[in-house]
Formats: structure tokens, sequence, C-alpha cells
């Protein structure tokens, strides 16, 4: 379904398109990929209507794609979200993000006293439990953290 929002995004010429974006996530998803930038065209449409979803966001990278690791980090944020690879005005490639059965070194603890958080060189490690709710455990301290802690946990945030 077409939106006014939606048909003044510009199409890209080369790039990716991150569509299926949870509603106002779309910026944390720029934080993942440390945008925006000098070089890189973007665009963004926010709370979009979807027919899959109540509503999204969607975020237009000229001249970029993701690296792996940027993808699932994506998927912490937005489970649902997809990648479409642009060359020439072309789908290449579309994916979806998948969420990884270990998080490793992307959040912190929410637990002050655990290991992660002193001066042990110990890096952040958490088991996926479940997908949709998120709900991740720290491997070290058993901690269960939702949505909402992964996103304060964020580093980059
Ligand atoms: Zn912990």
């Amino acid at each position: 379904m077409k939106t006014p929002m939606e048909l003044k995004v510009k199409p890209i010429k080369n790039g990716t398109v991150i569509d299926h974006i949870n509603a106002n996530k779309a910026l944390k998803v720029l934080k993942i990929l440390g945008l925006p930038s000098p070089e890189t065209g973007l665009t963004l449409a926010m709370n979009v209507q979807s027919s899959q979803m109540k509503s999204k966001d969607i975020v237009k990278i000229e001249g970029r794609e993701l690296a792996s690791r940027e993808v699932d980090e994506i998927a912490l944020i937005s489970p649902q979200a997809t990648i479409n690879i642009i060359r020439d005005y072309k789908i290449i490639d579309k994916g979806k993000v998948n969420l990884l059965k270990e998080i490793k070194n992307i959040l912190t603890c929410s637990n002050p006293n655990c290991i992660t958080n002193t001066d042990e060189p110990v890096k952040s490690r958490f088991i996926v439990l479940n997908n949709e709710p998120l709900t991740l455990r720290c491997h070290y301290c058993e901690r269960i953290m939702d949505q909402d802690d992964v996103e304060t946990q964020f580093k980059l945030f």
C-alpha cells in the first residue's frame, strides 16, 4: 500500500534498502551503521503503513552495502527487517536479518556486578533464549535481558 510518505522516497542506484524496520527504530539502525556520514546518501521514511506490520520504518542508503556484523546488530533492534541490495536500480539480493544464537561483544550486561562489567578482560556474551519477544541470558551471570534492556545496553547507544 502506497502512502504519501512512501511516494516521496527516491529510488537509489547502488546501495542498500533496509525495509520492515520496527516503527521508530530507524534512527537506532542508523546509529548501528554509523550514519549519516558525508559520503553516504540517505533516505529515511518513518511510520510508513505496511500490510505486514502496523507501521514500519524504511532506510535507503546510497553507495553502501552492509557488513554481516551490522546485519546481526540490526536483528537485535528489528527482527523482521529485510535487507535489499540494489545495483543499477535493481534489487540483486533480498535477505532477512537473522538473529544469532549467541550475541558477543555487542551489548553490555545490565547487571553491574557481572564479570563483564569489571576490569577483567571478559567480553560480553549472551545466549538468545527467545526471538519474539526478544529474551537473552548473560552467559556469565545469567541476568535475563528483554527488548528494552537490549536497547539500553547496546554498546553503541
Ligand atoms: Zn552478566
